[in-house]
């Protein structure tokens, strides 16, 4: 029987529900000890709201960020104990928010009434008793770290070829940044929080996998104009696949030199060998080679909003050769930044992205996926590798790890990282990109004649670019905005509320400037992936100047026998999920042959 905690009501003790039990037992099985410290309720920047109600909130919201760092949940909590400042038993405002978080669970707990906590400012403290239970230890050929595309394909390809494979992933879902939400549960309307486009064409593999699956697939509209919203706010339009023309001719040059410029140099690269053919580009950011190609500050402008809506980063956070031989892995900037055939972003898919990850899923052999549970060291010794998993952990031939480079440092690898692997992980940087959707009863902006793009070169944005991510048939009506870059990561700070607020501003502004009668929304989705433990950014890790000089050759390199994929460690479309999956064949191959060489 798996461990479970178990409330106890002893004969004769007051009714304790719904808030706790007066006893909770771990029964059932092994399992692992955690213990937190004492959460207070403070933002991120160690504040904390003078409303004691938004204390509460926040002291559980952290709680349940130290939860999801060693794979528990709130049903494995044993004991909680907490602690308030100017205690009221006649105005228990503490348990709306207790209830919430503990969703029916009541563990063994204890309120303390304190005079005072660590700061005059702080009035909640809880700290957290957990029991994890754990699996028996399992071997198995290889376990792949991550069950994000990428840790799913390379599992589907060594099961395939006969091996036995556990995934092993943090999260309490498979798919990492493909993530797909309905607005009701079983309206069938789903949204992407994450990745969103693919093509049929040049990224064949995501496409045959789409083709596999039977996924239903939608064609972008690009019919109808294109809003500019200019630095200064101003707004015109301009047919999709056009240049703006109501922003003067200058600006226009501007913007069209800079990119025919980046397209031709990114072309001069070769992806196999980005180093060697480009390595005078890894001296400069991005913006230090704009300006020394003579690029203006719409051009500027313009690039800013690539790389924000590209890699959730500003043009001066990245190495020119970088961002190149980033487009160049998708076949180059044009063709990156399209949203019609052969484009990054042609076809959406009717049910989210999420669907190609559940697909694959549904191909291995059942059991093979183990959620909620973190991996936090791998150790080889000898022969064997030691796997250390939250839930359980695991001996196996061979490790793939699947998380993006910049979360190497989430695992204890014994013996540890090669000094140039460690300094790439470290060096690489993820961008912020919040999809903020906001969705409608009726996809409006069409019969305006505006298929739904919004290129905005506001600098403090909150939005950078706006795509129609409707799905007719369903009635699933939306727009897609990106919140990025140094304009995403201000509108963080905002209240959830307010950034929705400020969003909607902005599209009543630009893509409703003629229409006074902009319905209201019907929902909003977003997640803000730099804040997720198991994310940290998105939607790749981008090299600073320098750092691709160095340290390139250690993007892919074998590790003993762990072996590395991702998206970001793919040759072709870099940084997308035909990219993760790309890396996880290659990663698979890796393994199946070394699986199958006679020692020596
Ligand atoms: C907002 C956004 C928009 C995007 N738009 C597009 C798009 O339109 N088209 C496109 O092709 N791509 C897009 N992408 C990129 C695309 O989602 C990724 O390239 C792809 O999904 C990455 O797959 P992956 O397997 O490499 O990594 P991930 O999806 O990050 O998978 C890694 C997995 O490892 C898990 N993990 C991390 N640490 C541990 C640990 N210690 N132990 C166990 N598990 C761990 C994570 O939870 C995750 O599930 C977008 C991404 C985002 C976030």
């Amino acid at each position: 029987m798996k461990p479970v905690v178990v409330p106890t009501d002893p004969h004769g003790l007051f009714d304790s529900r719904p808030t706790f039990s007066h006893v909770a037992s771990v029964l059932g099985g092994p399992s692992r000890i955690v213990m937190t410290a004492g959460q207070v309720g403070v933002d991120e920047n160690g504040q904390a709201p003078a409303d004691i109600k938004d204390q509460y909130t926040l002291a559980f919201k952290n709680l349940t960020r130290c939860l999801e760092a060693t794979g528990a949940t709130v049903t494995d909590i044993v004991k909680l104990v907490y602690y308030i400042v100017d205690y009221d038993p006649n105005n228990r405002l503490h348990v709306e928010p207790l209830v919430q978080f503990l969703q029916g669970h009541r563990p063994a707990t204890t309120l303390v009434p304190v005079p005072c906590l660590a700061r005059p400012s702080f009035k909640f403290e809880v700290e957290a008793y957990v029991a994890i239970p754990q699996a028996p230890l399992q071997e198995v050929d290889v376990v792949v770290v991550g069950a994000g595309l990428s840790g799913l394909k390379a599992a589907y390809d060594v099961q395939r070829a006969g091996y036995s494979v556990a995934v092993v992933e943090a999260r309490d879902r498979v798919g990492g940044k493909t993530w797909s939400v309905e607005h009701e549960p079983g309206d069938g309307k789903y949204v992407d929080r994450g990745a969103a486009w693919i093509n049929d064409t040049n990224q064949s593999e995501v496409y045959a996998l789409a083709q596999a699956l039977g996924l239903g697939l939608v064609v972008q509209n690009t019919t109808g104009n294109v809003v500019q919203q200019d630095r200064d706010g101003s707004v015109s339009q301009f047919l999709y696949g056009s240049v703006p023309d109501g922003i003067g001719v200058a600006s226009v040059d501007d913007m069209v030199k800079l990119r025919d410029a980046a397209e031709a140099a990114c072309q001069l690269l070769d992806i196999r060998d980005p180093v060697r053919t480009g390595g005078h580009l890894d001296t400069q950011t991005l913006e230090e080679w704009i300006r020394s190609v003579g690029g203006g500050p719409t051009g500027l402008a313009s690039a800013t909003v690539w790389t924000r809506a590209m890699l959730g980063l500003e043009p001066s956070e990245m190495s020119t050769l970088f961002f190149l031989n980033y487009c160049k892995s998708g076949g180059g900037l044009l063709q990156m930044r399209s949203d019609r055939k052969d484009g990054g972003q042609y076809l959406r898919f009717e049910r989210g992205t999420q669907s190609l990850s559940l697909g694959l899923v549904s191909l291995l052999k059942a059991g093979t996926v183990v959620l909620s549970s973190p991996v936090r060291s791998i150790t080889q010794i000898d022969d064997k590798i030691s796997v250390v998993a939250a839930r359980g952990d695991f001996v196996c031939r061979r490790v793939i790890v699947s998380v993006p480079t910049p979360l190497y440092k989430e695992i204890s690898f014994n013996p540890p990282l090669p000094a140039a692997k460690a300094a790439l992980a470290a060096a690489n940087r993820l961008g912020f990109i919040n999809k903020v959707i906001v969705r409608y009863d009726k996809p409006w902006w069409r019969a305006h004649g505006l298929c739904g793009m919004l290129q905005s070169f506001v600098k403090d944005g909150p939005v950078s670019v706006t795509r129609d991510s409707s799905v007719d048939a369903k009635n699933q009506f939306s727009l897609t905005c990106f919140v990025a870059g140094s304009a995403g990561r201000a509108a963080s700070k905002l209240s959830q509320a307010e950034r929705f607020r400020v969003v909607v501003d902005q599209i009543k502004a630009t893509l409703g400037a003629h229409d006074t009668k902009v319905p209201p929304p019907v929902g909003f989705e977003e997640h803000q992936w730099a804040n997720d433990q198991w994310a940290q950014g998105c939607p790749c890790p981008a090299a600073p100047p320098g750092a691709m000089s160095q340290y390139e050759h250690a993007l892919r390199s074998v590790h003993g026998k762990i072996h590395f994929v991702g998206t970001e460690t793919a040759y072709e479309w870099k940084g997308y999920m035909d990219g993760a999956l790309r890396s996880g064949i290659r990663g698979a191959e890796e393994v199946v042959r070394a699986l199958a060489s006679p020692k020596l």
